[in-house]
């Protein structure tokens, strides 16, 4: 009879949601294994946002997206604090350039209240002028409790607490098939080495839905379609003159193309919308590039031509079609798709980074012993 290895769970992808599920599990006791397909942790979308730890304005009250976003973003802060990963709470500014946008920001206020976000100021043209000279609008909404994070940094100390707590990763190992059976669920690498699981969470970001259909014994209907809405970025050539994080009033399919400020205090814009048809469609098309002049000097008349140059796209991972609401989290466990052992993260988009501490510890709550 073949032998099979077997492990308590496996976490199936080293993205930050992956790793802070899998640190969550093993600081609880737990024996986990992380299986990753790169050669390396985080080079899915955790290494291609903005790193924003978001406040939680935007998400529907009581949703999944807003309960963890303001959970994640507290353990966030606390947690960089005490292991000393790069971080900075610079606050962002949401503006408005017409007279619709700045109702829009009321709306805004009020919502990010009832998430229990209650720090937003409303600040007229000259108040937010005042803060950045350079800036041009009818008013804008401050949130101080924005910031920006390491996101290595903060995967690298993710994975080190796992791996103290005994935990391992193991990187160049793409899971190519899962089988539940009597409880438990066999897992199958592409190079055909086995093991069987007690609990498997499907952690796989955009390749979650794929790998979700490949496993025998979930029925197909549990698995939510795949629809990829790439976001294209450009970085500002020399130091841009702002110190906050600027927004303009978010539009359909994502928050608008804005500024954000990396570590070093290096500026880039983005990210736009591009529905694409492959989660692999990761070049930046420069053309893309005279849309982000436009929209950038609706709040920063200054932008000089020539100023922006290609940089990075990252794909968020949609399971709704271009046009549709925007859906929440999908977080299944046995209880939604009735399949013992399995955990599969749909969807989680923005705002997946500054939430995953709290997704670990939602995800690791499911996983029972
Ligand atoms: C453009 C953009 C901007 C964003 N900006 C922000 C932001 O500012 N703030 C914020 O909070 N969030 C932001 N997000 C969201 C955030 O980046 C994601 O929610 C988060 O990174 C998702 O992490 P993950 O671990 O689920 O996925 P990933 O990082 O994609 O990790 C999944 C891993 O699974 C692996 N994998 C896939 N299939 C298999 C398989 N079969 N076997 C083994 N391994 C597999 C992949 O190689 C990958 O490493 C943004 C997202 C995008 C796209």
């Amino acid at each position: 009879m073949e032998h099979i290895d077997t492990v308590d769970v496996v976490v199936v992808g080293a993205g930050v949601v992956g790793l802070a599920v899998a640190r969550a599990l093993a600081l609880q006791g737990r024996e986990v294994l992380v299986l990753e397909a790169a050669d390396a942790i985080g080079t899915g979308t955790s290494s291609r946002n903005s790193e924003v730890i978001h406040a939680g304005l935007y998400y529907a009250p009581g949703s999944l997206k807003a309960q963890l976003c303001v959970q994640g973003k507290q353990q966030l802060y606390a947690y960089c604090a005490e292991r000393g990963i790069g971080h900075q709470r610079c606050g962002k500014l949401v503006v408005a350039t017409d007279a619709d946008q700045l109702a829009q920001l009321h709306g805004i206020r009020a919502q990010a209240l009832t998430n229990g976000v209650d720090d937003l100021q409303l600040l007229d043209r000259d108040a937010a002028r005042a803060l950045e000279p350079q800036l041009e609008c009818v008013g804008a909404l401050l949130s101080p409790s924005t910031g920006i994070v390491d996101s290595h940094g903060l995967m690298l100390a993710l994975q080190g607490d796992l791996e103290n707590a005994g935990g391992l990763v193991v990187l160049n190992t793409p899971v190519a098939h899962m089988e539940c059976a009597q409880g438990a669920i066999i897992l199958e690498a592409v190079d055909g080495t086995r093991l069987l699981a007690q609990w498997v969470v499907n952690a796989a970001g955009l390749g979650a839905q794929a790998l979700a259909r490949r496993c025998q014994g979930l029925d197909a209907r549990h698995v939510p379609p795949s629809f990829y809405a790439k976001g294209n970025y450009f970085t500002l050539a020399g130091r841009a003159p702002f110190r906050h994080l600027i927004y303009p009033a978010p539009q359909a399919a994502g928050l608008g193309v804005h500024l954000t400020l990396d570590l070093g205090g290096q500026a880039k814009f983005g990210p736009d919308v591009q529905w694409v048809d492959s989660p692999d469609d990761l070049l930046v098309d420069p053309a893309r590039g005279n849309a982000f002049y436009a929209e950038v000097r609706k709040y920063w008349p200054g932008l000089a031509d020539g100023a922006l140059q290609p940089g990075y796209a990252g794909i968020r991972p949609k399971i709704q079609a271009p046009g549709e609401a925007a859906k929440d989290f999908c977080i299944q466990g046995p209880a939604e798709h009735g399949v013992p052992g399995l955990v599969n993260l749909f969807g989680i988009e923005s705002p997946g980074l500054t939430s995953c501490l709290a997704l670990g510890d939602r995800v690791a709550s499911l996983v029972a012993k």
